[in-house]
């Protein structure tokens, strides 16, 4: 089959013949219809400090993805040769003090797909069958496919925020951010300021349902205007840049809550003193998805036509045009960008 390949401790992915994965008893085999491409693939793929520490090569790259279940193991009972489906992408161990509380999404033994081992960049990629995702019929495969940094987004918005009636600030309009901003429409926040400096993403949030869409140096005055000079109920931080966190924990109302997905790319500054505790508001650290509210969460979501991701796709290829893909995402032009793959 096809794969693209992070096939050596240098920058670059090659797309090449690999054999069809092996699955266990308890496994499917899923052929890849549609994969989202995601900052995590672009660190792998410049080989940076992060990567470098985390990854050994040669694996297959990439985590979102939906597909056809073309296999399944002997074990399996409830996933069906030639369902519609995705995966959570983070494999946990299910038996430690976390999985068995109910918080399986920081289980310290996770594997993720695509960068602990072999990933969805490909024709078909082996997944345990208890992180299959059924799709419903008319969720596009190019959704499904998505669904992983949507999912970061949907736990973002909705772990304890209390949104219906909210004034919220959304930090950061990447392809995470815009998402967030769509959800936190659709749950009934009524005042959403967005913030990114890049003009391209903030007209994606506009559109996805931002009531102001601003450049930073603007969003003290767009939300002092929205909330009678209060600050916001909550702040979803999707930037991980430290000036837009400090900007959070400024415009956050005192006694309010701080959501914090994006992840600075080294150790910060905060002062604890004024910008967390005599403000008395809450901070919430996002890894990934819960396993599985945000997947029921956000299900129920797209059955009832409260949320649509589709305007944040702005970029398709085929995995042939690896590096345009890559090369799109870099520029910081595009929402998200989806390979089709078969
Ligand atoms: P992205 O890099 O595409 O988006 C970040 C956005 O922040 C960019 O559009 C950038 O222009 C904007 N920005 C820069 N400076 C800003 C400022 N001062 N104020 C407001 N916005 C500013 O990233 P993404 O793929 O949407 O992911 C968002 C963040 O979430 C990243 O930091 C990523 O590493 C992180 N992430 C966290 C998890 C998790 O589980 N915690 C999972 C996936 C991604
Ligand atoms: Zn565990």
């Amino acid at each position: 089959m096809r794969a693209l390949v992070k096939a050596s401790a240098a920058p670059g992915f090659v797309l090449k013949d690999v054999p069809v994965p092996t699955y266990r008893d308890d496994e499917v085999l899923i052929r890849v219809k549609a994969a989202g491409v995601c900052g995590t693939d672009v660190h792998i793929h410049e080989w940076d400090a992060w990567a470098q520490g985390r990854c050994k090569p040669p694996f297959v790259v990439g985590h979102e993805f939906a597909g056809v279940v073309e296999k399944v193991g002997s074990l399996v009972t409830d996933v069906k040769v030639g369902e519609r489906v995705t995966a959570e992408g983070h494999i946990v161990c299910g038996h430690c003090h976390l999985c068995r509380t109910g918080n399986a999404h920081v289980c310290p033994n996770t594997k993720i797909i695509g960068v602990d081992r072999d990933g969805a960049f490909a024709d078909y990629i082996a997944m345990p069958a208890t992180n299959v995702w059924h799709l419903d019929d008319n969720i596009p495969f190019e959704i499904g496919g998505i669904h992983d940094p949507m999912g970061n987004a949907f736990h973002t918005a909705l772990h304890g925020t209390d949104l219906p009636g909210a004034t919220v600030l959304v930090t950061g309009c990447g392809p995470i951010g815009i998402f967030a901003v769509g959800i936190a429409k659709a749950a009934g926040a009524s005042h959403i300021v967005a913030s990114d400096v890049n003009p391209k993403r903030l007209e994606l949030a506009r559109r996805m349902g931002a009531h102001s869409a601003v450049h930073p140096k603007d969003a003290e005055a767009a939300v002092k205007a929205a909330t009678h000079g209060l600050g916001v109920d909550v702040v979803l931080e999707m930037s991980g840049v430290p000036a837009a966190i400090h900007q959070g924990f400024a415009l956050v109302r005192v006694g309010g809550r701080v959501q914090m997905l994006g992840i600075p790319a080294k150790p910060m500054d905060v002062d604890f003193a004024t910008e967390v505790i005599f403000k008395g508001i809450t901070v919430y650290g996002v890894v990934g998805r819960r396993m599985y509210d945000t997947w029921i969460q956000r299900t129920q979501f797209l059955r009832a036509g409260q949320f649509d991701p589709t305007p944040v796709i702005t970029h398709r290829f085929p995995l042939e045009q690896h590096a345009e893909a890559i090369a799109v995402i870099k520029s910081g032009e595009a929402g998200k960008v989806v390979f089709e793959i078969s």
